[in-house]
């Protein structure tokens, strides 16, 4: 089967850009070997926080602070306000409701109740415009008996530090119960599977008799795997405001926006090869022509173009050796310090020379191997060289940006 466009990898970045070229009619498809960072995303997304550890309350303002090959500027800074007002767009499309703009810091609740900034907040996720501007005077933080993912008190003594009166409250719903046979089952995704129907039901009485003058309940992120149905209508069933915060992963917002995008991108026409990983691929006159996975043995899968949105380190995008960081699919060349000493500080807390490796690009996000630019494949998201998404809370944002560049650029080539 010959693609327009091939993409390797179905994290945040590998997913947008299938959407953006699918929808611009393009016959798209990604093969992408399991999870992503998505089942870890905390329900929100940064686009930057942080530049050389000064907090930035302006992300747009501050883009020409950062190094000349970060991946905003091979973008242009005059163009990430619209590209990511289309992201946005994107995903919104896709069913994820999300709240915020590029042009203002928004600060989202944190599982030790501290506000992080951040740029899109997935809708229910207890977020702010900024801490002193809270809407709650008075909040109570709900748990379910025996979950032990989420921490209720430091949540709300995290409140009461930003001016907030908090209470605790727990909850014991039987259904939950059982699943504290064995604790491994007693998880965000198994809850989620559980809380729906009558259970939501019986949740939502529970939560109607907890009585008080506060004005939210925060609960733990653990509703609604597949959409936001569940979450709308327990809030249609309990007459206070509810708000989420988000719990150690697995991630139930970031499984739920996974699942939303795959199932937006095959509605459009994309295809998903889940489970199938791209093992190498053939070159020619300085383009790659087509790739073998692991699935499909000697049997070839062709395309105009591809793009590589294999992810970092985590995602084994990127492998390091003792001699050096390498690529492994198609072993392109990778901007890093050649010693293994100079990689990382010692001390664990500053920035780390490891986050900024990554694939080398152009200008136009195309790769190169030994030294020389392949036309037709370009690389998105967090393999990219040049940021340091931790430090600059800027990796979903690089994700979503560098995909809708590099699928307009597609869509303008062809
Ligand atoms: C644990 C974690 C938590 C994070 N939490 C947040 C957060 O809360 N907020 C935020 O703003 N940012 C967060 N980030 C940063 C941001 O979410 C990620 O940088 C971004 O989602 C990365 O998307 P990606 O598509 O580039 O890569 P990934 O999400 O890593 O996806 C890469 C995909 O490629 C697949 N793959 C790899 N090799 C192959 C191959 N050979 N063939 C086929 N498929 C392959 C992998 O299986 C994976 O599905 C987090 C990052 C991590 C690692």
């Amino acid at each position: 089967m010959i693609y327009d466009t091939i993409i390797i990898g179905g994290g945040l970045s590998g997913l947008v850009a299938g959407v953006k070229l699918a929808s611009a009619k393009k016959r798209v498809a990604i093969i992408t070997s399991g999870q992503s960072a998505l089942h870890f995303l905390s329900g929100s997304i940064g686009l930057l926080s942080a530049v050389d550890g000064e907090p930035v309350s302006d992300p747009i303002a501050s883009l020409e602070k950062l190094p000349e090959n970060h991946p905003y500027n091979k973008i242009g800074a005059g163009r990430i306000s619209s590209m990511a007002g289309e992201a946005a767009d994107i995903l919104k499309a896709a069913g994820i409701v999300v709240d915020g703009n590029a042009g203002e810091t928004r600060y989202r609740l944190t599982p030790l109740g501290a506000w992080e900034p951040t740029w899109l907040v997935m809708d229910g996720i207890a977020s702010c415009p900024h801490p002193s501007k809270c809407p709650w005077r008075k909040a109570t933080v709900v748990n379910f008996h025996g979950y032990l993912d989420f921490f209720p008190e430091y949540v709300a003594d995290g409140l009461r530090e930003a001016g907030i009166e908090a209470e605790c409250h727990e909850v014991k719903l039987p259904e939950l119960v059982r699943l504290r046979k064995s604790c491994s089952e007693m998880r965000a995704a198994s809850i989620a599977k559980i809380l729906r129907g009558e259970v939501l039901r019986k949740l939502a009485i529970e939560l109607n008799a907890l009585g008080g003058d506060s004005e939210v309940l925060l609960l733990p992120a653990v509703i609604g795997l597949k959409s936001m149905q569940e979450t709308e209508e327990l809030q249609a069933m309990v007459k206070k405001t509810i708000r989420y915060v988000p719990v150690i992963p697995m991630s139930v917002a970031g499984v739920r926006a996974q699942s939303m995008l795959r199932n937006y991108f095959e509605k459009l026409g994309g295809t998903y090869f889940l489970g199938d990983s791209v093992s190498r691929g053939n070159f020619s006159d300085g383009r790659l022509e087509s790739v073998h996975t692991a699935n499909l043995g000697e049997t070839v899968l062709e395309a105009d173009d591809f793009i590589l949105a294999t992810g970092s380190f985590f995602s084994q995008g990127l492998v390091a050796k003792p001699d050096a960081i390498v690529e492994p699919v198609f072993g392109l060349d990778v901007d890093q310090t050649a010693e293994r000493t100079e990689r990382y500080d010692k001390n664990f807390f500053a920035p780390q020379r490891y986050m900024r490796f990554g694939v080398e690009t152009d200008k136009e996000f195309r790769v190169s191997r030994g030294g020389k630019t392949v036309a037709n494949l370009r690389a998105i998201g967090s393999i990219l060289s040049g940021a340091d998404p931790l430090k600059e809370g800027s990796g979903a944002g690089i994700a979503l940006l560098s995909a809708v560049c590099v699928a307009r650029k597609l869509i303008t080539l062809n």
